[in-house]
């Protein structure tokens, strides 16, 4: 059976297009989260036409299909949990149109988001959403799960910014969707969908500005209470910063460390803020949020003084995660969001979750979004730490749904999160989502196992995998 699929995909797309060794099967059976199943064949389709040639020929093997962009996914969305047919988007990654009057980009899934700013930067205009992944993940990718970023304070989450779509379906067939529509705006339905709706073949999205201003400013505070509250009294006075990202402690060190940025070591928490807009809007801007942070009990101020000093700052940020490989061989991202003001309460309850566990934690998140992502540090080939870490993140995300918080603040439900899925939303929630899912893919044939939970409460919405 798995040979005549090979065979089918083989002669239909070409020996290059399909991959089939357990070599190269294993490097698409896991994500920045998690591993599953090796796919049964892996396409790396070169156009649409060939997207849908490879969706038709697995539904005639009764095969699941699952759409992978760059696999930095923190939720299990791009492994094949059950096996099945991995779309890689790793040869669609082009920009196909600027069109600079329009402000607009007409791009491949398999661009990855950082490139779509740099290609448009000589044109003065850029792309806003900005996962701390961007130098790595695809805009398809960031498309399925709605991606958020440090910019999307003021800017929006990536379904702001995306204005018409190509799709195709689980049948193979073509379709397309445009935010100017009359009728059902099913651009938004898809953008968050995380392949279980259809595949991004191909998307225009907005480009902005670029600024002709951009400030950077770091305030150092003695505990993570006056932080928070400092980020409270910022958004409460009518100021949306372009960003507004909170460090605390372990990841002030351990970045500094890697990185040389000149973040201040002696801070329980940092902030940093951005701005950006006209020249003249500057000085008023920061003499209004820095009036704020102080009254808020800053210990310092200080901002960048150039524009490497100000990319330094960002490479720290954006480079976080990654940094706390000096404390533990692996960390687990949480991901949740609070109502801003709630933002000192949720991280005791984050501290004291990490406390009883025995478990390293650090925290970098979007402040400004009341969106957090504690890291939590371990080893993986130690049972015990694998174990408190799972307690860990549970404790976190039960203190976020007490707090009125959501289940993700932008990394998506995917595979870890979807029995999740019953602590916030009613079995008549997810009946309708259900319904909804039936619309697009009736055999349940896009990325299965992911967002709807499994067991009794699955049962009494009929068989959602
Ligand atoms: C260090 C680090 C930092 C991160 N920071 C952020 C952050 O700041 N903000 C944030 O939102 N996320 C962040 N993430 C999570 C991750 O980068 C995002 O979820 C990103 O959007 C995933 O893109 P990807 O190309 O890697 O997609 P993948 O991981 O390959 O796939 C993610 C999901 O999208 C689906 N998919 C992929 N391509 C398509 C397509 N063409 N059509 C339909 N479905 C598709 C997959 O099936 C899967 O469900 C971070 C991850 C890491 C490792």
């Amino acid at each position: 059976m798995t040979a005549s699929l090979h065979e089918r995909l083989r002669s239909a797309l070409g020996n290059d297009a399909v991959k089939t060794t357990p070599e190269d099967l294993a490097v698409y059976s896991f994500d920045a989260y998690t591993d599953g199943r090796l796919p049964s064949a892996v396409v790396i389709p070169g156009d649409t036409r060939a997207v849908s040639v490879a969706v038709k020929i697995a539904r005639e093997f009764n095969e699941p299909v699952i759409a992978r962009g760059a696999g930095t996914g923190l939720c299990g969305g791009a492994v094949p949990i059950v096996g099945g047919v991995v779309i890689s988007f790793a040869r669609m990654h082009r920009l196909l149109e600027l069109d600079v009057a329009n402000r607009r980009a007409r791009i491949q899934p398999g661009l990855v988001n950082l490139h779509l700013s740099q290609q448009a930067a000589s044109s003065g205009l850029f792309y806003a959403p900005d996962p701390a992944s961007q130098r790595s993940s695809t805009i398809g990718g960031n498309i399925a799960t709605n991606a958020g970023g440090p910019h999307c304070l003021s800017y929006g989450t990536t379904v702001n910014h995306v204005l018409a779509l190509e799709i195709v379906d689980e049948r193979g067939e073509v379709f397309t969707t445009d935010v100017d529509d009359a009728g059902y705006d099913l651009t938004a339905a898809l953008v968050g969908s995380e392949g279980t709706l259809g595949i991004v073949t191909s998307a225009w999205v907005k480009l902005l500005r670029t600024p002709e201003a951009v400030r950077v400013w770091l305030a150092a505070f003695p505990d993570i209470e006056s932080a928070s509250e400092a980020v409270s009294g910022i958004i409460g006075a009518g100021i949306v910063p372009t960003a507004l990202e909170m460090m605390d402690a372990v990841i002030v060190k351990v970045v500094e460390e890697a990185f040389h940025a000149g973040y201040p070591t002696d801070a329980a928490a940092v902030l940093l803020i951005e701005n950006a807009g006209f020249e003249d809007e500057m000085q008023g801007c920061e003499s209004a949020i820095r009036r704020i942070v102080q009254a808020h009990g800053a210990l310092s101020w200080h901002a960048a003084r150039t524009p490497a000093e100000r990319d330094a700052l960002w490479a720290g940020r954006k480079g976080a995660a990654g940094a706390t490989g000096r404390i533990a061989p692996n960390y687990y991202t949480q991901d949740v969001c609070v109502p801003r003001s709630t933002l000192p309460i949720a991280l005791r309850a984050v501290e004291s979750a990490a406390a009883e566990n025995d478990i390293i934690v650090g925290n970098v998140f979007h402040a400004g979004d009341g969106n957090l992502h504690p890291l939590l540090m371990y080893d993986k080939r130690d049972a015990r730490q694998v174990g408190a870490v799972l307690a860990t993140g549970d404790a976190i995300l039960r203190a976020a749904i007490d707090l009125g918080g959501t289940i993700s603040g932008e990394h998506g439900v995917g595979y870890e999160k979807r029995e999740a899925m019953t602590r916030v939303y009613t079995t008549e929630d997810l009946a309708v989502m259900a319904r909804v899912r039936d619309v697009f893919d009736p055999q349940r044939s896009l990325n299965p196992e992911k967002i709807f939970p499994s067991g009794t409460r699955c049962a009494e919405l009929g068989p959602v995998r």
